[in-house]
């Protein structure tokens, strides 16, 4: 089932209660969703497997439980270090990673990682050439030259 942005109008009880019962009926009638979310704490209690993509194309794949443990792509990191965590201990010290730079236009072909133009890591190589899928761990795939030499390539990003 495709579930386009499901809870993002809703207000926070409501959505609780909304992904609740999208779990429910999971669980009673063996549903897969496709749920497409920008909320990261939504997306954190839904998913068993996350790709984050940054325009249209997919940055890292992964088990949730992996992804928001150990994110990999410098994309997946910024989003990850915004968002706030329910402890005022650990919140206290989070540091956020501030992304400069704008978004380029995502109907503008473009021959380097798509990320370039905001990554605080980029490298010569990565605008020579789009960086592929690499899987770096067990269904950890990521796309980004700083992983290319841990991993085995899955997919081509186009
Ligand atoms: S390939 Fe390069 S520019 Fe792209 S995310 Fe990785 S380090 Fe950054």
């Amino acid at each position: 089932m495709l579930c386009d942005e499901p809870v993002s109008a809703l207000d926070v009880s409501i959505q609780a209660q909304i992904l609740n019962l999208f779990k429910d009926l999971q669980e009673e009638f063996g549903l897969t969703y496709l749920f497409i979310a920008h909320d990261l704490a939504v997306i954190e209690y839904i998913s068993t497997r996350v790709a984050v993509m940054y325009l249209g194309i997919i940055a890292e794949l992964s088990g949730s439980i992996d992804l928001y443990k150990n994110p990999l792509h410098p994309y997946t990191q910024a989003l990850l270090s915004a968002a706030p965590i329910p402890d005022p201990k650990v919140e206290k010290e989070r540091k956020r990673i501030i992304l400069t730079g704008d978004v380029p236009s995502p109907d503008k072909e473009r021959h380097c990682c798509y990320f370039y133009d905001r990554c605080w890591k980029r490298m010569d190589k990565c605008l020579e050439r789009k960086p592929a899928l690499v899987e770096v761990e067990t269904g950890h795939e990521v796309a980004c030259f700083l992983y290319h030499d841990k991993g085995v390539e899955t997919v081509k990003n186009a």
